[in-house]
C-alpha cells in the first residue's frame, strides 16, 4: 500500500475556512516525507481559489457526471504545488458560487463531487491502494468507491473532522441521484433520511477521528450527534489520531507576517504585543492580552464568553477577537469593542495575516469549547508560546494540560464543567499567574517546550495504511 487519494473539500494554500483546510493542507507532505506515501489529494475547483493557482492548473479530462434529470460536466484539473500532486474538479454550476459552504443544495453539490471522484480515479493514470476521505462533503465517495469498485482491491478510510455536520438530504434523493439498487439504501441512510456521514461512517475500512479523546466522546450520544450506535458498531474500527500543526508554516521565528521574529517567550513577543496593539489603537503597554481567533459559532462556548465578558473586563486587561459566523457573536463583541474602546477590539473577518499577528502578540488563547474534535488554534498558539484556556474537552483535553503552580507541571489552564463562572475563575487564575513573574516563567517554560508536529500523527496513519497489506498478506 504505497498510493493514497486523499478527498476533501478544503486545503491550504488553497482554500480554508477552518481547521480541516489546515489538515488536508499539511498531512500528505509528511506522509510522503517522512513515511514514503504518493499522497494526492483531490477538492472541487470554487471561484473563490485564488487565479494565481488557477493559472497554473493544467486541464486533464473533463467527463459528465449524471445526478437526477441533470447532466452536468466536470472539468478535470492538476496542480503540482510542493511536490504533491492536486486534482480539482470543476463545476459551471455547483462551484461558481460565494463562498463554499452554505447553500441549500450543498448536499447535491459534494454529491456531485463524490461522482466526479470516482469517475476521475478511472481516467487518471494514478491508482490508489487506499482512498481517505474527509468529512462529510466526501461520504458518498467513500460509499460509491466501496459499492461500485473504481479499482480493484482500493482500501478506504474516512476521518471525521467534526460529527456535526453531516450532509442531511431527504431519502428521496437516493433514486435521484443514484443509479444503484434499493439494497443499497440502508447503507446510506440514517433516521429515515440520506446522509452522507453515515453513508461514509458504514462502508469505510476504517474510521479515524482527530482527537482520542474524541474518539471516546463520540461513542456517547451527548456527543455524537444521533451518529453513536453506528459508531458503537465499527468501534473495533475507530481510532483517534491527534492532529499536528505544521510547524514550518506556523513559526514565529520564519513567520513573515509577524512584527518581530521570535523564538521564545522571554523577549521579542512583548515587542510584538506592542506593535499590535499600536497598530489597532489599543493602550501600549505591558497589559495582559487574551484573544480568540474562531468561528462564532455555538459550538465553541461563547455564550459562556458572554455570560462573564463584563464581568472580567473589570480587570487591568485587552481582549482582542477575530471571526465571523453567528450574527449574535458577532455584534455581542462588535458592541463590547465600542463600549470597551480600550480594552476590547473584534474584527468580524477572516483574515489569515491579522490572525499571524494576534497569536505573535497575545498572552492567552481563549478557547471553552462546548465539544471540540481537535482544536487546531491552541495547538498554533503553542507554537507562537501564547498559553491557552480551554474547557476539558475533545482534542482540548489531549492537546492542554492545566497548569499546577506547586508541581510546575502543566502548559496552559483548563476547567471541566461547561459553567460560565467556571471560566471566570480559570480567566482570574490566569492573570493572577501572569502577574506573578517567578510563576509565570514556570508555565512559560513548559509552554516553549510544547508542539505537536505532524511526526507523530503521520506515524499513526502510516500504521493504519501499512495494517491493510498485513490483512491482505
Ligand atoms: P475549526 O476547524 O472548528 O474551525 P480549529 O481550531 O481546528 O477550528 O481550526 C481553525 C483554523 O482556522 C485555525 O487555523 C485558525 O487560525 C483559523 N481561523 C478561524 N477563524 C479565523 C479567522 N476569522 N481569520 C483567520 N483565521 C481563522
Amino acid at each position: 500500500m504505497k498510493n493514497v487519494m486523499f478527498v476533501a473539500s478544503e486545503c491550504t494554500p488553497f482554500i480554508k475556512t477552518g481547521g480541516l483546510g489546515d489538515v488536508i493542507g499539511s498531512l500528505p507532505q509528511h506522509l510522503k516525507e517522512n513515511e514514503g506515501f504518493d499522497v494526492r489529494v483531490i477538492l472541487p475547483l470554487y471561484d473563490e481559489i485564488d487565479g494565481k493557482w488557477k493559472e497554473k492548473m493544467e486541464p486533464i479530462t473533463s467527463f459528465d457526471v449524471r445526478l437526477g434529470w441533470r447532466n452536468q460536466e466536470a472539468k478535470l484539473f492538476q496542480l503540482d504545488y510542493h511536490g504533491i500532486i492536486y486534482y480539482f474538479i470543476a463545476n459551471d454550476y455547483y462551484f461558481t458560487r460565494k463562498g463554499i459552504y452554505g447553500y441549500y443544495d450543498d448536499g447535491e453539490r459534494f454529491v456531485f463531487f463524490s461522482h466526479a471522484v470516482i469517475e476521475a480515479l478511472k481516467q487518471i493514470d494514478f491508482k490508489p491502494d487506499i482512498l481517505h476521505g474527509h468529512d462529510w462533503q466526501t461520504g458518498v465517495a467513500i460509499a460509491l468507491s466501496k459499492i461500485t469498485q473504481p479499482i480493484e482491491g482500493l482500501k478506504t478510510i474516512f476521518t471525521i473532522h467534526n460529527i456535526k455536520y453531516q450532509g442531511v438530504m431527504p431519502l428521496s434523493t437516493f433514486d435521484d441521484f443514484f443509479n444503484l439498487g434499493p439494497e443499497h439504501r440502508g447503507g446510506m441512510e440514517w433516521e429515515g433520511n440520506l446522509n452522507c456521514m453515515k453513508s461514509a461512517l458504514f462502508h469505510a475500512d476504517k474510521i479515524t477521528t482527530v482527537s482520542p479523546t474524541y474518539a471516546e466522546e463520540i461513542k456517547q450520544p451527548y456527543f455524537s450527534e444521533g451518529l453513536h450506535p453506528i459508531l458503537l458498531e465499527r468501534e473495533q474500527d475507530l481510532v483517534g489520531i491527534m492532529n499536528g500543526v505544521d510547524t514550518k508554516e506556523y513559526n514565529p521565528l520564519l513567520d513573515p507576517h509577524i512584527y518581530v521574529q521570535y523564538r521564545s517567550a522571554r523577549t521579542k513577543k512583548a515587542e510584538n504585543k506592542m506593535a499590535f496593539q499600536k497598530e489597532i489603537g489599543l493602550p501600549v503597554g505591558d497589559v495582559p492580552m487574551y484573544i480568540i481567533i474562531s468561528r462564532l459559532v455555538e459550538q465553541k462556548g461563547f455564550d459562556l464568553v458572554k455570560h462573564i465578558f463584563d464581568e472580567f473586563l473589570q480587570e487591568n486587561i485587552q481582549f482582542v477577537i477575530l471571526g465571523t459566523g453567528d450574527e449574535a457573536f458577532e455584534q455581542f463583541f462588535t458592541s463590547r469593542a465600542e463600549q470597551y474602546p480600550e480594552k476590547v477590539r473584534a474584527f468580524i473577518t477572516f483574515d489569515e495575516v491579522l490572525s499571524r499577528k494576534m497569536y505573535a502578540a497575545a498572552d492567552f488563547f481563549v478557547m471553552p469549547s462546548r465539544f471540540e474534535p481537535c482544536g487546531l488554534t491552541p495547538l498554533i498558539a503553542f507554537q507562537y508560546k501564547t498559553v491557552p484556556i480551554v474547557r476539558e474537552t475533545g482534542g482540548l483535553n489531549d492537546s492542554v494540560k492545566p497548569f499546577n503552580e506547586f508541581t510546575g507541571e502543566g502548559n496552559g489552564f483548563s476547567f471541566h464543567n461547561y459553567n460560565a463562572h467556571e471560566l471566570l475563575h480559570v480567566l482570574r487564575y490566569s492573570l493572577s499567574v501572569i502577574n506573578r513573574p517567578d510563576v509565570w516563567k514556570k508555565l512559560i517554560r513548559n509552554v516553549n517546550k510544547t508542539q505537536f508536529s505532524w511526526k507523530k500523527s503521520a506515524q499513526q496513519y502510516a500504521k493504519l495504511y501499512k495494517a491493510f497489506d498485513a490483512v491482505l498478506a
